[in-house]
């Protein structure tokens, strides 16, 4: 399987609301090889996490997991995980900061506080609706992707601009 560039943070894509996929064509092959393509690329890159549009797809879809990453060596072990059309609800008032990354920003980390817990609502890889009630470091990753899919940067939740830093993981 061919892996897809990761488009740059100039790109228009990255900064624009994703399409909502219609459910009909979760199913279809040319759509499970897409889900396919976005995990590997997830991999290829070593990211915790990749959203659709991190790698030009117009699509509501984002991939995760967690295995001894080396950006997030203190991050617990995550299952592979797959999201369409997800939503968040009931994100805590009570917040975590934490230095963050981004694949479509290599070259730039920085502290990005994110609610603590949430609730995300989606469809699964065969379209079935799932609920995940998620709290710390993958509460953190399905805002960052969910935030991908509206069309925001985590450099765009930064409050301390002080902690922006140059990563040393590219
Ligand atoms: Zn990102």
């Amino acid at each position: 399987m061919d892996i897809p560039k990761l488009v740059r943070l100039d790109d228009p894509i990255l900064h624009r609301r994703s399409k909502p996929v219609d459910v009909s064509v979760i199913r279809q092959s040319w759509f499970q090889t897409e889900l396919e393509m976005l995990i590997s690329a997830m991999r290829h890159y070593r990211g915790v996490g990749l959203a659709a549009p991190q790698v030009g797809i117009n699509r509501q879809i984002f991939v995760c997991g967690v295995n001894k990453n080396p950006r997030y060596p203190e991050a617990e072990d995550i299952p592979l995980q797959v999201y369409i059309n997800p939503e968040i609800k009931d994100p805590s008032g009570e917040e975590t900061i934490l230095q963050e990354g981004c694949l479509s920003v290599p070259t730039l980390r920085a502290d990005v506080p994110r609610s603590l817990k949430l609730t995300l609502f989606a469809l699964d890889r065969d379209g079935q609706a799932v609920r995940v009630r998620a709290e710390g470091f993958l509460a953190r990753i399905f805002q960052h992707e969910c935030d991908h899919l509206a069309g925001h940067l985590f450099l765009e939740r930064v409050r301390d601009l002080s902690t922006v830093t140059r990563s040393r993981i590219s």
